[in-house]
């Protein structure tokens, strides 16, 4: 499953916990991430990540790109709700992009476990045959 990880500056302290802790599934996926949220986690964890720009200067629109084209399975963006963003349309474009093309997005701490422990049980193999079929019809 293709992945990607955001947070926000005041929760990046919690987005390199989960990660931490839940490296033993998230190393047998392949993890994408905004600049900044991306050097930090594999700074602390080692996890090989695909860094796209900081969120502010685009990265946000770069993971949106892959959701356009069906290439991203999951996002995991731990928001801040209490601080406004400068990217805010980007962050509300994203999670638009979610909607429209149904990839799961977890946007608390709360909700990224279940889709972790979801991860791990196969819950998420629907992905695989929407992409198989996509990968069938060209
Ligand atoms: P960052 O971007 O990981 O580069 O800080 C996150 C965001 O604010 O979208």
């Amino acid at each position: 499953m293709n992945i990607a990880l955001i947070a926000h500056d005041d929760k990046k302290s919690s987005i390199i916990g989960f990660a931490i802790a839940y490296k033993h599934i998230l190393e047998k996926h392949t993890l994408y991430a905004t600049g900044t949220t991306g050097k930090l986690i594999s700074d602390e964890t080692g996890l090989a990540i695909h860094r796209f720009q900081s969120g502010p200067i685009g990265g946000d629109q770069q993971i949106g790109a892959l959701i356009a084209t069906n290439d991203m399975d999951m996002v995991i963006f731990f928001r801040d709700p209490l601080t406004a963003q400068p990217h805010e349309p980007d962050v509300s474009a994203l999670m638009r992009l979610c909607d429209v093309f149904q990839i799961p997005l977890a946007t608390n701490l709360a909700s990224a476990e279940l889709f972790i422990h979801g991860l791990e049980r196969g819950d998420f193999h629907w992905r695989n045959v929407i992409k198989t079929k996509k990968d069938r019809e060209g």
